[in-house]
């Protein structure tokens, strides 16, 4: 599912408990961000966690010293996560938690993981402890291994976009005119392709508004489908899929919009 971080993960984890949860995004910063306040809302110690809470499980939290929060992050001198820091993640993940209600693990780039790190990973996802909850932080899934995904729940945040009118951000498109940019999109490199995608993006996002504020639900969710399979499109091409591929994969995925009202 695609998520607007500026909702709330307690929303998100009362609607999907899961034991392990995906968080991808393009930027670093918010994907960090998102792992904190997701941590803290797991180690509150008030229910419902009140908005910019500071009790001392989210006090703890924030300050890195928390005893049931164990982050994982690569060392700067290193290529890969290696797997005798996942070991001491997994080890550690084995026990009950210290003081708040379940443990929280996450780890901040889990394509970096090194393969056996990742087969560890996995092994701990498909038999997971009861209480801990795994936090997997990554630009894209498409770097992670089908069957570390497939144990996730997962959600894309979603960088706010904003349509511009300049001329450096993404343009508008005439929908009507789709089979056409997609004829021509077919021979974009990848820089061309992810500046049509962010068109495409922006283009579906005012559809969806326009459609959400006058109440027409099938309009929406058509939209809201498309905007997803934008997004997938972009992140695909961003995790180095060849753009001619994603291009050709998001026409087929849009080609029902071709027939529609647009
Ligand atoms: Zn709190």
């Amino acid at each position: 599912m695609a998520f607007d971080p500026s909702t709330s993960f307690a929303d998100l984890r009362e609607k999907n408990p899961a034991c392990a949860y995906l968080l991808t995004g393009n930027q670093a910063e918010s994907r960090r961000e998102s792992g904190l306040r997701f941590a803290q809302e797991l180690l509150c110690e008030k229910t419902p966690r009140p908005f910019g809470c500071e009790c001392p499980g989210c006090a703890k939290a924030l300050m890195g010293n928390h005893a049931d929060l164990f982050w994982l992050s690569r060392a700067e001198d290193e290529k890969n996560i290696k797997i005798k820091r996942v070991r001491d993640l997994i080890h550690w993940a084995a026990f009950k938690p210290y003081e708040a209600r379940v443990k929280v693990a996450v780890i901040e780039e889990t394509d970096r993981l090194s393969e056996e790190g990742a087969q560890a990973l996995l092994k701990t996802l498909e038999e997971p402890p009861a209480r801990t909850i795994f936090l997997l932080l990554a630009q894209t899934k498409f770097q992670l291994l089908d069957t570390i995904q497939s144990r996730c729940f997962h959600v894309r945040l979603k960088a706010p976009l904003m349509p511009t009118e300049s001329s450096a951000g993404p343009v508008a498109l005439d929908l009507t005119l789709l089979p056409d940019y997609f004829e021509k999109a077919a021979n974009y490199k990848k820089d061309k392709a992810l500046d049509f995608f962010d068109s495409l993006l922006a283009t579906f996002h005012v559809r969806l508004r326009s459609s959400a504020a006058s109440g027409d639900a099938p309009a929406s969710l058509e939209w809201t489908e498309a905007v997803d399979a934008a997004y997938e499109a972009k992140e695909a091409v961003e995790g180095n899929t060849n753009p001619k591929l994603a291009v050709s994969f998001l026409s087929n995925r849009l080609s029902h919009l071709q027939g529609m009202k647009v």
